[in-house]
C-alpha cells in the first residue's frame, strides 16, 4: 500500500467482513464472479461457506507401506490413463501412479468425463481404502487432489473440499479460503456467552471457524462442526420456541370448553365407540380448546386411524359456543367427501354446513359466501385454495386443516381475522420422522393416533415380478366377480396434469380393452372438472363402476369402504409415503385389502423402500426408513414450509444435538420471553435475520 497523507481510519471488524470478494487475495473480477455464482458475495460469505467434505490425508503413507481396507493417502505421479468401454453405458478409467519405483492404480467405474482430468505426469494426491488385486494396489473411486509442479502434499492434514463451479479450481478456491479464515476469523464476534459455551461443551466461534475449514484432527473437526449444528439448530428452536410464546401470548381465541352436556351431545353422534387414541386426542384438544388462547395442535394419525372424528368433535364445540369452523382439505375430491361424512352425521340437527369448491355456480357461491359472512353458517368446507382465496367469517373459532404437512406458519397466519383468532388443529396422515416434526412443527402442539380403528382387516402389500402380473390380475378379477371395488393407479407423470391425464387415460384403454374388459371403469384425474371429478367418484361409491382408474388424486383421505383391491404401476416413481397413503384406500372396510405395486426400482434404495413398503403397514415405522434411505443430501422440505434451508446440521444423525439445543432453546425463552437479556442482544439478532421474516416474528425490537 502507497503512503498518503492522512492515515486511513481503521476498518470495522464489520466492514472487513463485508469486503467484497473481488478484493480478496486470489480473487480479481474474474473469479469475483465465478464465486458469485456460488451465491459468495463477501468475505463474510465465504468464512462461512463450509467444506462439503474432506480430504482425509492424516494416514500419508508409502505404497510400499499401505494396507488394506483402510483410509489412507498417497501421493504419486500419473504415469498412464487408460479409459475402456465394458458394456452398453459402461465404463472402467485406470489412473496408474508411480511412487519411487512402487505403483497404484486408481479406477473410476463409469465416470468416463473424468478421463479429460488426468495426464501423464502430472502429481496427484489419492485418498480412499486400498486393496491389492492380483499382487498390484487398487484404489476405486479414491478422492483426489492436484499438486502444482514445486507443491508436496501437506502431511497430518483434512483438506477442505468446497462446492465449486465450472472454472474455479478445488485448490484455487481453497486459498481463496485459506486467506480469508487467516485474516478475518479475528472479526467474528462470539454470539453466545462464554459461560454458555462453557456449560455446553461448545468451541469458541474463531476456533471453530479456523478448524471447520483446515482441521487439525478429525477431533477438532468434530468439535468444530459441533460447534455450527448446535448454534444452527439452536438458533432456529428459538426462533419456533419465539413463535410459539407469540402466537399464545399476544392472540386471544375464544375460550370453547367442553361441558358434560356439550360433550354427551357431540357423542351421540358418533355410530362407533371411540379408540383410546381418539379419547386421548380429544381430551386434549379439548383442554386446549377451553383456553382463552389459540390452540396450534398437530394430529398425527396413520391413514384411516380416525383422525376426522376427532376434527369433528372440535368443529361441533366450536359450534356449540356460537362460533364457526372451517375444515378445509387439499382436494375437492376430499373436501367432498367431508361434505358427505358431516352430511349424514348431522343429518338429525342444527348444524348448517356449507361446501364451497371450484364447481359452484356464481350465485351459489355469493349466497354462501355471505351466509359465511353473516354467521348464518356453522361449518364451512372447501379446499385449501378456496377458503385461503379470501373468505371472511362472522365468528370463526376453530380452523382444521385436513391432510396437510405443508401447512405452513405463513398459511396459519392468513386466516387471522379481527378481534379474536381461531384456533387450529392441522391434520396429517404422513407422520414425519420426529427431528422433521421438532423442527418443521417445533412450534405445535401434537397429538397422535397410533391405533386403528377396531375391526380393521389386514391389508397386504406385494411388489410382484414381471412375472406374476397375470396371477395379479387373475386374482383382482375373481375379488371383483365376489361384489369387491378396485382402483388401478397410473404411473405419476412429473409435473405435469396434461400428461398425466393422457397416461391414465392410455392405461384406462389398455385395461378396458384388455385385463379388466368385463367390468365396469371409471376414470379421474386433475384435469376433470370439479363436476366431473365429483361424479366419477359417486359412481364409483355408489358401485356403479367397480374400477376406478386414476391418478394420485385419490391419494389423500377418500374412503371408499367397498373398494379392497388396488394395482399401483409405475411404483418407482412414488415416494414411499405416497405409496403408503394410496394403499390406504383399500383398508377401510370390514374386507382385507390387497395392494400391488409393479415397480422397476433403478437404485439400491429405491429397492429397499419397496421392500420396507412391502414389510410394514405402520405410517411411523415407514416414515423413519424412508428418512433414513434418502441419505443427508435430500432436504426435507423447509422450502415448502417457507423456511430457509439448514446448511450444516443433519436431522438423521444430528438427533441429540437438536434435542439438547431445543431443549436450551426452550429454557431461555421461558425465563426471558423477548430475548431481552443483553449477552444475548447478538443471538437475538441472528434469530430475526434468519427467520424473522418466514416465521413472522416481528420487528427486532
Ligand atoms: P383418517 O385418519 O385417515 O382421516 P378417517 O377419519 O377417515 O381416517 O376414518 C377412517 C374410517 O374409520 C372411517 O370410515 C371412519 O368412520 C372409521 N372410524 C373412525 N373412528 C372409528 C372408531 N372409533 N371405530 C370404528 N370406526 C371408526
Ligand atoms: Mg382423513
Amino acid at each position: 500500500m502507497s503512503d498518503s497523507t492522512s492515515p486511513p481510519r481503521a476498518k470495522s471488524p464489520a466492514e472487513r467482513l463485508a469486503t467484497p470478494v473481488q478484493f480478496l487475495t486470489g480473487v480479481g473480477p474474474q473469479r469475483a464472479e465465478l464465486l458469485g455464482r456460488l451465491g459468495l458475495q463477501t468475505a463474510c460469505d465465504v468464512l462461512f461457506q463450509f467444506p462439503r467434505d474432506y480430504q482425509d490425508l492424516t494416514d500419508l503413507r508409502a505404497i510400499r507401506d499401505l494396507e488394506e481396507d483402510r483410509l489412507q493417502s498417497v501421493e504419486g505421479q500419473v504415469v498412464d490413463v487408460d479409459l475402456r468401454e465394458t458394456g452398453p453405458g459402461r465404463s472402467l478409467l485406470g489412473v496408474l501412479v508411480r511412487e519411487e519405483n512402487h505403483y497404484l492404480r486408481a479406477i473410476w467405474f463409469n465416470q468416463p468425463f473424468l478421463r479429460t482430468r488426468f495426464k501423464a505426469g502430472q502429481r496427484l494426491v489419492l485418498s480412499g481404502k486400498p486393496r491389492l488385486n492380483q499382487m498390484r494396489w487398487e484404489i476405486v473411486h479414491p478422492d483426489v487432489q492436484w499438486l502444482e509442479p514445486e507443491e508436496t502434499a501437506p502431511p497430518g492434514k483434512l483438506l477442505p473440499v468446497y462446492p465449486l463451479t465450472e472454472g474455479l479450481a478445488q485448490g484455487a478456491m481453497r486459498r481463496i479460503s485459506q486467506g480469508v479464515v487467516e485474516s478475518l476469523c479475528d472479526a467474528v464476534e462470539e454470539a453466545l456467552p462464554a459461560d454458555f459455551l462453557a456449560a455446553h461443551r461448545l468451541s469458541p466461534i474463531q476456533t471453530a471457524l479456523r478448524q471447520i475449514h483446515f482441521p487439525d484432527s478429525h477431533e477438532s473437526l468434530a468439535a468444530a462442526r459441533r460447534r455450527f449444528v448446535y448454534q444452527e439448530l439452536f438458533v432456529l428452536q428459538l426462533a419456533l420456541a419465539l413463535k410459539r410464546q407469540q402466537s399464545r401470548q399476544d392472540a386471544h381465541a375464544p375460550p370453547l370448553v367442553s361441558t358434560a352436556k356439550i360433550d354427551a351431545r357431540i357423542r351421540r353422534l358418533f355410530p362407533f365407540t371411540l379408540t383410546g387414541g381418539q379419547e386421548t386426542a380429544i381430551r386434549e384438544v379439548a383442554a386446549d380448546l377451553a383456553r382463552p388462547i389459540p390452540m396450534h395442535r398437530l394430529l398425527q394419525g396413520d391413514v384411516g386411524s380416525g383422525k376426522t372424528a376427532v376434527a369433528l368433535y372440535a368443529m361441533l364445540l366450536a359450534v356449540a359456543h356460537g362460533r364457526q369452523a372451517v375444515l378445509m382439505a387439499p382436494t375437492e375430491v376430499l373436501a367432498v367427501q367431508h361434505a358427505q361424512t358431516l352430511g349424514r352425521l348431522l343429518e338429525q340437527g342444527r348444524v348448517r354446513t356449507g361446501l364451497l369448491t371450484g364447481g359452484l355456480s356464481a350465485g351459489d357461491r355469493q349466497r354462501l359466501l355471505a351466509q359465511t359472512a353473516a354467521g348464518e353458517l356453522d361449518i364451512l368446507i372447501g379446499t385449501q385454495a378456496i377458503v385461503l382465496a379470501g373468505v371472511e367469517f362472522a365468528k370463526l373459532g376453530l380452523v382444521v386443516i385436513d391432510e396437510q404437512h405443508k401447512f405452513g406458519v405463513r398459511q396459519r397466519a392468513m386466516l387471522k381475522q379481527a378481534g379474536a383468532d381461531p384456533h387450529y388443529l392441522v391434520m396429517t396422515a404422513t407422520p414425519i420422522p420426529r427431528t422433521v416434526a421438532l423442527t418443521l412443527y417445533g412450534d405445535l402442539d401434537v397429538s397422535t393416533l397410533r391405533e386403528a380403528p377396531p375391526g380393521r382387516q389386514t391389508l397386504h402389500s406385494y411388489a410382484p415380478a414381471p412375472e406374476q402380473r397375470a396371477s395379479w390380475w387373475e386374482f383382482y378379477r375373481k375379488k371383483l366377480r365376489e361384489g369387491r371395488q378396485g382402483y388401478v393407479i397410473a404411473p405419476l407423470v412429473e409435473d405435469s396434469e396434461q400428461a398425466d391425464a393422457t397416461s391414465v387415460a392410455t392405461l384406462f384403454e389398455q385395461l378396458a380393452n384388455g385385463e379388466l374388459e368385463e367390468f365396469r371403469l371409471g376414470l379421474i384425474h386433475g384435469r376433470l372438472s370439479s363436476a366431473e371429478k365429483a361424479e366419477a367418484m359417486d359412481r364409483f361409491r355408489d358401485g356403479e363402476t367397480q374400477v376406478l382408474v386414476a391418478t394420485s388424486v385419490i391419494e389423500v383421505g377418500v374412503d371408499i369402504p367397498n373398494a379392497t383391491l388396488m394395482t399401483i404401476e409405475g411404483g418407482e416413481r412414488f415416494g414411499l409415503a405416497q405409496l403408503h397413503q394410496l394403499r390406504g384406500r383399500v383398508s377401510r372396510g370390514n374386507f382385507s385389502g390387497y395392494c400391488a405395486v409393479f415397480a422397476a426400482p433403478e437404485t439400491p434404495a429405491a429397492a429397499a423402500r419397496l421392500k420396507a413398503f412391502v414389510e410394514s403397514t405402520d405410517g411411523f415405522v415407514l416414515a423413519e426408513a424412508d428418512f433414513s434411505l434418502r441419505g443427508p443430501g435430500d432436504l426435507f422440505g423447509t422450502k415448502q414450509h417457507g423456511l430457509p434451508p439448514l446448511r450444516i446440521a443433519n436431522l438423521q444423525t444430528d438427533q441429540e444435538v437438536l434435542d439438547e439445543a431445543r431443549r436450551d432453546a426452550q429454557q431461555i425463552v421461558v425465563a426471558d420471553p423477548g430475548l431481552q437479556q443483553p449477552d444475548l442482544a447478538r443471538l437475538r439478532r441472528i434469530v430475526f435475520a434468519r427467520y424473522g421474516q418466514a416465521l413472522d416474528l416481528g420487528a427486532i425490537g
